[in-house]
């Protein structure tokens, strides 16, 4: 853990004044901590029988292919408007910096998965509690919710649902 910490970058003022942006492309280009996370998310599921991982566009897409990857689950991307090709769902929300729509595809979760919404970073948790909602739209028998970075003082982990039980691998 240590290890991925020391390669997240801090950039101060990013998108606007005042954010202080948890950089994620420092740990992913190092191979060490790349294969590090994929090891240490997948862990946590290990034993869990999860079937998609669903991630969300567009830094979520690279820890949730992996922990897909490494956890022999499909992996279903969540995206902004417009990208998806088929019939969709969306939700709209509010973020530490505005406002968002995001989509899923409509036949990407059956009842039968087990799914883990994952993102890289948990702020104010309103993405990914627009994601929950579109997930839990679909019924699947369990949704799980997972983070690489959770910014603590934000407290976002007190928007999401308790029994989607909340992890991430670092918090601030
Ligand atoms: P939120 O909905 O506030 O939890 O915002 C989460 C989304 O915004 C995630 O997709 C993050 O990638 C991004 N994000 C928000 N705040 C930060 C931050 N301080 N550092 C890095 N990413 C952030």
């Amino acid at each position: 853990m240590e290890y991925i910490k020391a390669h997240v970058r801090d950039v101060m003022d990013f998108p606007k004044k005042g954010i202080v942006f948890k950089d994620l492309t420092t740990v992913f280009k190092d191979p060490r901590a790349l294969h590090t996370i994929g090891w240490d998310l997948s862990q946590i599921y290990r034993d869990k029988g999860v079937t998609k991982v669903v991630g969300i566009e567009s830094r979520g897409f690279i820890g949730g292919s992996i922990l897909a990857f490494e956890l022999g689950a499909g992996f279903v991307p969540v995206r902004k408007p417009g990208k998806l090709p088929a019939d969709t769902l969306k939700a709209s929300y509010d973020k530490e910096y505005g406002t968002d729509t995001i989509e899923i595809h409509r036949d990407a979760i059956t009842e039968d998965d087990i799914v883990v919404l994952h993102d890289d970073v948990l702020a104010t948790g309103g993405t990914m509690l627009a994601a929950y909602n579109l997930v839990k739209q679909m019924n699947p028998k369990k949704i799980y919710i997972n983070f690489i970075i959770e910014l603590g003082a934000l407290n976002g982990r007190a928007l999401l649902p308790a029994e989607a039980e909340v992890t991430s691998l670092i918090t601030y």
